[in-house]
């Protein structure tokens, strides 16, 4: 039985070892959010999860910014770096 493994940052399938950081298996992200093999800072992630989201669904900045930061929210990398905006 295997484990499915997923990216800690993004959930992006970590199907093989060619899509983890730097190739290794032991590192939990996927090449996009580690692409030196530490995690990017939370703005930045954020920032290029936006710029994929918007060509990948089409969206504009602000809804594609909003989309990316509540999906972010709900991954175990990113557990606490993201602030309420306003509550
Ligand atoms: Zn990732």
């Amino acid at each position: 039985m295997t484990m499915a493994v997923s990216c800690e940052s993004c959930g992006m399938p970590l199907a093989g070892a060619e899509l983890h950081a730097l190739s290794d298996p032991a590192i939990p992200y996927c090449i996009h959010c580690a692409p030196d093999g530490t995690l990017q800072a939370p703005a930045e992630r954020l920032e290029r999860f936006t710029q994929w989201m918007m060509g990948q669904e089409g969206l504009d900045y602000a809804t594609a910014h909003e989309r990316a930061l509540a999906y972010l929210k709900t991954m175990p990398a990113w557990k606490g770096s993201f602030q309420p905006a306003s509550e």
